[in-house]
């Protein structure tokens, strides 16, 4: 078979491919996330309350069945949100979870170290903040379709860094720049930020208040213009008030992070260290904090079809 073959049938129904993994495999399944075929040996089944999602083992993206004939629909939850018995601040710990952050934590450890000393520390800095969203998008993919611990470290030919640290980037941009811009302008462009003016404040809060989304948004749905106003703001709407608490965590948890972080750097010598499990325990409980609002709001926001 052809390379040119198999795209022609993958496109149709996808019912002679072939898993991407394994070479003598049936694909019996297509990542809607990474669009993978895969089959069975590479999808993991979870049970969501009154239905079976079938998730990417690699991504945690949700899958598709392809080929012979889907079985019938389980009809689809509705109504109320069911509580979760997921504890935000010990999630990070189960199963290999310490291992994946302690390895984490001393890679990272090092390059904030070299960072210290090197002249390219912003290469070194954008390649890390690449990496890490990539992580963190990760990280909500997983825990919204109810994984029971962390996801291993993005692999460098698997999980497309650069598209989603792209992604990340256009957001936190997106999220910030209005506010700053306008403050900037308020003060004269002299560089300074006039912060007297309401306007700058209504900005800088909006910013707050979508990034959460917008993250969420990335994450499950991975295309940038999933976190654009049409599809976040909706979705915030949904939510509604349930959806304060969470933006009010997870800003804390950045403030705090960003706190932590700055005083870290005054310790000699294990301070990048410290810094580096700081910013990963804290971020990883943000984001675990977005994949949970979609667990516990997924019927809600309606972004899986
Ligand atoms: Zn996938
Ligand atoms: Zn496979």
């Amino acid at each position: 078979m052809t390379t040119s073959d198999r795209s022609e049938t993958d496109s149709a129904t996808g019912a002679s491919a072939i898993c991407q993994r394994h070479a003598d495999a049936p694909a019996r399944w297509r990542c809607a996330f990474c669009d993978a075929f895969l089959c069975d040996a590479c999808v993991s089944v979870r049970d969501i309350r009154e239905r079976t999602v079938t998730v990417c083992k690699e991504c945690g993206g949700r899958c598709e069945r392809i080929g012979e004939e889907v079985a019938e629909r389980v009809p689809e939850a509705v109504g109320e949100p069911v509580p979760t018995s997921l504890n935000l601040f010990t999630f990070p710990f189960q199963g290999d979870g310490l291992y994946i952050l302690a390895a984490g934590t001393v890679v990272l450890g090092l390059v904030r170290t070299i960072a210290l000393f090197s002249f390219a520390a912003w290469f070194l800095e954008l390649v890390v903040t690449f990496y890490l969203a990539t992580y963190w998008l990760k990280v909500i993919r997983f825990v919204a379709y109810d994984a029971e611990e962390l996801p291993d470290w993005p692999s460098v030919e698997e999980d497309e860094i650069v598209a989603n640290g792209l992604r990340f980037t256009v957001l936190v941009l997106a999220c910030t720049l209005p506010s700053r811009i306008y403050m900037l302008q308020a003060g004269g462009w002299t560089g300074e930020l006039d912060t007297s003016n309401p306007i700058g404040w209504l900005l800088t809060i909006a910013g707050v208040v979508y990034f959460p989304m917008g993250m969420l948004a990335l994450a499950v749905l991975g295309d940038l213009t999933a976190a654009g106003p049409h599809i976040v703001l909706p979705a915030i709407a949904r939510v509604g008030l349930a959806y304060l608490p969470v933006v009010g965590l997870v800003l804390g948890l950045i403030v705090v992070e960003t706190i932590l972080v700055a005083l870290a750097g005054a310790v000699p010598l294990l301070g990048p260290f410290l810094s580096a499990a700081i910013t990963l325990y804290l971020l990883v409980v943000a984001m675990t904090l977005l994949g949970d609002l979609y667990r516990r709001h997924r019927d809600a926001i309606g972004w899986d079809r």
